[in-house]
């Protein structure tokens, strides 16, 4: 063995000094860097070891087993402290992603349908049977099917007294559900029974009236249409509507320009039999408008009214959930308000 001390001694410091790097390496990766720096083709360990044949050929030997044995050594090490970081590395991350199976889970507040909702689904949920299909239309109409078309004549104050959102001339945020009935004239025929449920939209709000509502309206044309069957279908509707079977409904003359004749009805109020705040001592509480269909409209829409006959009914959405669920203010339904709506989750 003739490896010079002093060389000898060089290469064993690098030795001590790249464990000793491989030691403080704080995770793989880090590792990983340190093999590259240390024991890759440039490193200094390497240099020296490329050295082995510029020596006499009767020492090579020697070196080559020296420096066999420091790779060996610095191989085994990274080795071993790869293992430890890996270990390591793994239970961090099993104590990060620990779970503690006996914490509460996290809040959450189940999602349920809004008032206006449940109470528009009542509806059709008992119109349904009676043979009655789903109609929706546009919340931007021609002043046409808002108004022409229903008779409306022009320039007539009628069309004043809905506080009409007009966009531009001929176009306005539709004030009723009406116009539906038009465009189902339009489009299907004779006998035909729908259900046209939908906002509307009109410039007004205080406690009882809100610039955006519902409506739901009904229509239903055959041969032979008489009064006593939309008395008939309201008077079986609101007493489905509100459970009540001794629940009476009358009607009291009215004008609609789309209707003749028109009238308004009215419920006998399910809450008291003498009077009580919510009709107003009177016993009967209004619910909405209805008639037959007027003539003009059939004319408007090219349909013979010698031949057919209809009747239209029409009521407001959260006037109805007002009196369901006892509510006092109407701007409540459209404020979200998590404190007024979760009153309703527990109703499925
Ligand atoms: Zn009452």
């Amino acid at each position: 063995m003739s490896i010079p001390q002093k060389e000898k001694e060089r290469i064993e410091n690098l030795f001590e000094q790249i464990k000793s790097s491989f030691n403080q390496a704080e995770n793989e990766k880090k590792l990983y860097d340190f093999k590259v720096k240390f024991l890759g083709k440039k490193s200094p360990l390497s240099i020296a070891r490329k050295k082995i044949k510029d020596y006499p050929i009767e020492k090579r030997p020697a070196w080559g087993e020296f420096f066999n044995k420091i790779f060996e050594d610095l191989d085994h090490f990274y080795l071993k402290k790869q293992k430890e970081l890996s270990q390591k590395s793994l239970d961090q991350k099993i104590e990060k992603e620990a779970m503690d199976l006996s914490l509460p889970g996290p809040y959450c507040i189940a999602g349920a349908k809004h008032p206006i909702t449940r109470v528009i689904e009542s509806i059709i949920k008992i119109f349904t049977p009676l043979g009655y299909s789903i109609q929706t239309g546009p919340y931007v109409e021609s002043d046409w099917y808002n108004f022409s078309a229903l008779n409306f004549p022009p320039f007539h104050p009628s069309r004043d007294l809905q506080d009409t959102f007009y966009i531009g001339e001929n176009h306005v945020l539709r004030t009723h559900t009406s116009p539906v009935q038009i465009r189902t004239l339009q489009s299907q025929k004779a006998p035909l029974a729908v259900l046209a449920p939908g906002a509307v939209f009109r410039a007004d709000s205080d406690v009882s009236h809100s610039p955006m509502f519902h409506q739901i309206e009904g229509l239903y044309v055959n041969k032979k249409v008489s009064l006593a069957e939309l008395k008939g279908t309201l008077s079986y509707f609101l007493k489905h509507l509100f459970q009540s079977s001794k629940m009476k409904v009358r009607f009291r003359p009215s004008f609609f320009p789309f209707t003749e004749p028109s009238a308004e009805y009215d419920i006998s109020c399910p809450f008291c039999f003498k009077g009580c705040s919510v009709c107003k001592k009177s016993t009967w509480i209004e619910i909405g408008g209805c008639g037959l269909v007027h003539p003009e409209v059939f004319r408007f829409v090219d349909w013979d009214s010698t031949k057919w006959q209809g009747f239209a009914f029409g009521l407001g959405i959260e006037r109805l959930a007002i009196l369901l669920f006892n509510i006092p203010d109407i701007r409540l339904f459209f404020e979200n308000d998590i404190r007024f709506l979760n009153q309703f989750s527990s109703l499925g």
